[in-house]
């Protein structure tokens, strides 16, 4: 297959019998740790992927949009009055017609536009292709358009887009890291405030990698699961008296684990507030240049979603012992659970020993094999050409 880039310029070509004004792109995402601390109002690091989501556009008249994907293998059409209707574009053209909808209601005049779409970001395995889609739409559309609309501003748009256009109750995380990451950064972003930091990152300086693993698990009730441990993390945090979990640090346990009802609800506590904890020590290693020391810290989230908060699946587990044993520095599952990928933070050389460790641990389990991908920290958005 060729290059991302180029194949978005040829879907281009091919659907509008022209050439684009220019190239957008926005990366899909992985959260190095701290799993179910957003919406405890709890701190996450996501760093962008090198799979990229690219965007080729020129402006065309009048307020009509022409979205051409290469994903999807589909063409679609919707003018304003469309967008002004939320519900009347579906489907994945919902993502593109929600940040022009989400632009409008803003009060921007968004130009009139054909574009068309290639990405790298598979969908629906927990690396935001739909964040990396909606991203790279806003930055074209932005620059296209003149638009007055500062990145730090763009991460609020677009997430709107998701939540009231498409209907996906999702935090800011993901519409962050695809706009706002740097290059050999992480994002460290605080959900109660929404205040960002890069982080230093740099694995290719280090002599490290990420491997990306997709555990090709099927999403088992993760809708479910997801709202049931968000209501039983908003009850404790009702019962203990204080606005979100984020306010109970460590020291505070003993004291506030005796005070909850159940073991369980202690364990999705433990949990939400050892996780922010561990949030914290990682960025104080990356930024003291202890790149390799963290990898304890992932493996020990990863115990605590297996065993406290309970979002793991055997293909999970295996695939994270396995990178272990072949000398992983660190691995962990990424996203919300019950399904999606697992990091494993290697040494460069070792990548490839790693993800054949994996497959090896899902053929000897009879898993429909996973798929592996190398990825170095990447930057967020931007203008192409
Ligand atoms: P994730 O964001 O984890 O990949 P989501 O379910 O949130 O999974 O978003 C996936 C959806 O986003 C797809 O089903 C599709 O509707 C839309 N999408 C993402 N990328 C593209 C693309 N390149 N072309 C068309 N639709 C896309
Ligand atoms: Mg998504």
């Amino acid at each position: 297959m060729t290059d991302v880039e180029d194949r978005a310029t040829a879907g281009f070509r091919s659907a509008y019998g022209q050439e684009p004004a220019g190239r957008w792109a926005a990366p899909g995402r992985a959260n190095l740790i701290g799993e179910h601390t957003d919406y405890n109002d709890g701190y996450v690091l996501p760093f962008a992927l090198s799979l990229r989501t690219v965007v080729a556009a020129a402006p065309q008249d009048g307020d009509r949009w022409t979205v051409w994907s290469e994903t999807t293998d589909g063409q679609i059409e919707f003018v304003a009055a469309d967008v002004d209707e939320p519900g009347r574009v579906t489907g994945w053209g919902a993502y593109v017609a929600g940040v022009v909808w989400a632009l409008r209601e803003a009060g921007h005049a968004v130009p009139g536009a054909r574009l068309a779409i290639a990405s790298d970001v598979p969908l629906g395995s927990g690396l935001s292709s739909s964040a990396a889609l909606e991203a790279a739409v806003l930055t074209a559309l932005v620059d296209l358009g003149g638009l007055d609309l500062p990145a730090e501003r763009q991460p609020r748009l677009a997430q709107r887009a998701e939540n009231a256009y498409v209907g996906a109750p999702t935090g800011i995380m993901d519409q962050s890291a695809a706009i706002r990451c740097r290059k050999g950064h992480a994002l460290f972003l605080d959900c109660r405030t929404e205040e960002v930091e890069h982080i230093p990152f740099d694995l290719d300086a280090a002599g490290l990698a990420m491997l990306v693993v997709d555990s090709r698990a099927p999403h088992r009730h993760a809708d479910g699961e997801y709202a049931s441990r968000r209501k039983s993390c908003e009850a404790a945090a009702a019962t203990l008296g204080v606005p979100a979990l984020r306010d109970v640090s460590v020291a505070d346990l003993d004291a506030a684990l005796p005070k909850l009802p159940d073991d369980e609800t202690r364990r999705r506590v433990r949990h939400v507030v050892t996780e922010d904890q561990r949030v914290l020590d990682t960025v104080a290693l990356l930024r003291a240049g202890r790149v390799r020391e963290i990898g304890p810290l992932l493996t020990a989230s990863h115990a605590s979603m297996r065993d406290d908060f309970e979002i793991t699946v055997p293909e999970i587990d295996t695939a994270v012992e396995a990178a272990l044993a072949a000398g992983a520095l660190g691995a962990r599952m990424t996203g919300g659970g019950f399904g999606g990928c697992v990091l494993a933070l290697v040494e460069a050389a070792a990548a490839v020993t790693v993800a054949q460790a994996v497959t090896d641990a899902y053929a000897a389990r009879g898993f429909t094999a996973p798929g592996h991908v190398t990825v170095l920290p990447a930057p967020g958005a931007t203008r192409l050409d």
